[in-house]
């Protein structure tokens, strides 16, 4: 079997890592850097890109680039937090048949799962080239507090990639692997990420190779990004202000400018002032308009004081549902892009007073963990013991839309409830069952996994059928529920809406697509690859053609001409089997100006030669 990588598939970046010789190792991509923009774009003539050239395009083409998938990843198109996303996001966010969250480009639509696939081709690619072989398999992170909807849609991303997802570890479960591996003594662990879309805390007991969860809690859309939206709010308004020009009317114009917040914030991790220049951002009657102000690091921490302690509230929660104190954590670890501002370091050794661990690198810890779970399932290296816990409760709706947990969150996972379903009125055929995850009261408040019918059933006076559900959680979180008629011993067959929103015929369908879009693309390329080749050789002969003309016998030159016009059409005509074949013909005429070239002044030296030795 070869290897099983482990990627961290983040909202603004990912990591790729392998496990070499039991140590893990992240690689980087073939323009150098670790780690890879979650970024796809869209070219016109249907081309697209994943990473750094993707991110470039977005600065000119925002509403055909995509950022930040992750954050519509298993999202109904309703929902608050998809539709916040859809008002930030610069492309366009539509509501699909099921009612999900997707992408419009143009006038193609995407599932979330189908972008994401693209991030992990990417990474696959990246894996692949540098060690040389074929990647299949893998480990793919997700936020612990990622919901079953958000853990199928990234199994069916992995799937449209073509990758064997083997296994969905939670990124805080990761990054203390990789942090924990060679931890003999039990530590208890709490591990803080802050990335650019989510937020996760777990507290973790590690001892002796077996990592134990306690209790998870975060918030999936909380994260670098709100801090550069209210960077790009503060700076659209001073310039407002000076200019009377909104530039949030101007998606370009925007897109500049959050680049620019990014980088300023950035900066102000390490420095306590910076300079924003952003020339030529708009026009009015007046001429030209550049924004150019200074933000210092503590503008910037009033400013965003409230988003970092929107995280503080989560690390209580974890604390109390794992029964264990502030005091008592011996270590903290740092994950995400984001935990490099020193606000978010002092708020954090602030509540847990104690500083936090510094000697992981926060953008990499996960990928390497998943490489390090990756390399224990492979045999590579010792086994280790992951014992998750389910970051939401599950449950079914009853009477009055209540919702009734079966599972509640916090149980380690994988694990099971039972329950034991009948009728409500006499001679019922069927009962309908409704599965959530979620903390609230009332179903409404909750997030639908799945709803279903439990049918036929053998009419019977109410209350007496007994339809048996089994609710399971796997151990990558996800669930999965069977049905048994007790009366009867039957199994119940369940229909359950594939939660990831793409049934297993989408997902095929994507798959198809996909395959087809990589021979256009392969297409695409082996025809840029000889019109370059065309274009060469075309520039050579030409310039051969009008040097030697002279020297040359007429026919030859005429052919060679002809031979030029030919693949000029060709080229035009874009036909790459029609290119190949000119091209050949080309060379073999255009080889005739060189030979009589190298013939006549062979000639020319032997005419010299006899000439000396007459003398
Ligand atoms: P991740 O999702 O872990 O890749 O985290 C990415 C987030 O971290 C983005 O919002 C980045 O802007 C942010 N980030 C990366 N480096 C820094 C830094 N030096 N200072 C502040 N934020 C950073």
């Amino acid at each position: 079997m070869g290897k099983i990588i482990g990627i961290d598939l983040g909202t603004t970046n990912s990591c790729v890592a392998f496990v070499d010789n039991g140590e893990p190792r992240v690689i980087p991509n073939p323009e150098g850097s670790r780690t890879t923009p979650s970024v796809v774009s869209f070219a016109k003539d249907g081309e697209r890109r994943v990473g750094s050239v993707a991110k470039r395009q977005g600065v000119t083409h925002p509403e055909s680039t995509v950022f930040a998938i992750k954050r519509l990843m298993g999202l109904s198109f309703d929902s608050e937090q998809a539709q916040k996303h859809a008002r930030l996001a610069p492309y366009r966010v539509v509501e699909s048949e099921r009612g999900d969250a997707w992408v419009q480009i143009e006038d193609k639509r995407y599932s979330p799962p189908e972008i994401s696939a693209m991030v992990l081709e990417k990474m696959r690619e990246v894996a692949e080239s540098f060690l040389g072989e074929d990647v299949t398999d893998a480990i793919v992170t997700v936020p612990a507090y990622f919901n079953d909807a958000q853990r199928s849609a990234t199994i069916a991303a992995g799937k449209i990639a073509g990758l064997e997802v083997r296994r969905i570890i939670n990124e805080p479960t990761a990054a203390a692997l990789a942090y924990g591996f060679e931890e003999k003594e039990g530590k208890r662990v709490a591990v803080y990420d802050l990335g650019g879309g989510t937020f996760d805390i777990s507290i973790l007991e590690i001892a002796n190779g077996v990592f134990s969860v306690k209790s998870t809690a975060g918030d999936t859309h909380l994260g670098g990004e709100d801090i550069d939206n209210a960077l790009v709010e503060e700076l659209a308004s001073r310039f407002q202000k000076s200019s009377g020009i909104d530039l949030r009317d101007d998606r370009v114009a925007l897109q500049r400018l959050k680049e620019q917040a990014e980088k300023a914030k950035h900066e102000l991790s390490s420095s306590l002032e910076t300079e924003i220049n952003l020339p030529f951002i708009a026009s009015d009657e007046t001429g030209p308009k550049h924004l150019e102000t200074k933000l210092k690091r503590s503008e910037l921490e009033i400013l965003v004081s409230e988003i970092v302690d929107r995280t503080l509230g989560p690390c209580g929660q974890a604390l109390t549902d794992a029964g264990i104190k502030r005091e008592e954590i011996d270590e903290i670890l740092l994950v995400g892009g984001q935990t490099r501002m020193p606000m978010v370091q002092s708020k954090v050794s602030d509540f847990f007073g104690k500083a936090p661990y510094k000697r992981v690198n926060p953008d990499e810890v996960v990928a390497m963990g998943a490489a390090l779970q990756g390399a224990a399932l492979a045999g590579e290296v010792e086994e280790m013991l992951l014992l998750d816990v389910t970051p939401l409760s599950l449950g079914v709706e009853t009477g009055g839309g209540v919702f009734h947990k079966l599972i509640p969150r916090n149980t380690t996972v994988p694990t099971r409830a039972r329950e034991i379903f009948t009728t409500s009125v006499d001679n019922q055929s069927f009962v309908p069952i409704h599965v959530l995850q979620g903390e609230r009261e009332m179903s409404e408040d909750n997030k639908s996994l799945a709803k279903f019918e439990l049918a036929p059933i053998l009419p019977a006076p109410r209350g007496v059928p007994e339809i048996e559900v089994t609710f399971d959680i796997d151990a990558d979180g996800v669930v999965n529920v069977s049905a048994k008629d007790l009366g009867t011993s039957r199994e119940q067959a369940i229909r359950v809406v594939a939660s990831s929103g793409l049934s297993e015929e989408d997902i095929k369908r994507i798959i198809e697509e996909a395959d087809a879009y990589k021979t256009t693309d392969e297409k695409r390329r082996e025809l840029a690859e000889l019109r370059n080749a065309a274009e060469a050789l075309l520039y050579t002969s030409e310039r051969a053609v009008a040097e030697c003309r002279e020297m040359v016998p007429e026919d030859v030159v005429a052919q060679v001409e002809a031979d030029i016009e030919t693949l000029h059409q060709c080229i035009e005509n874009g036909d790459a089997i029609a290119i190949r074949d000119s091209l050949e013909t080309l060379e073999l005429s255009a080889y005739k100006i060189a030979e009589a070239m190298y013939g006549s002044v062979d000639l020319e030296a032997q005419a010299e030669g006899e000439a000396q030795s007459d003398s």
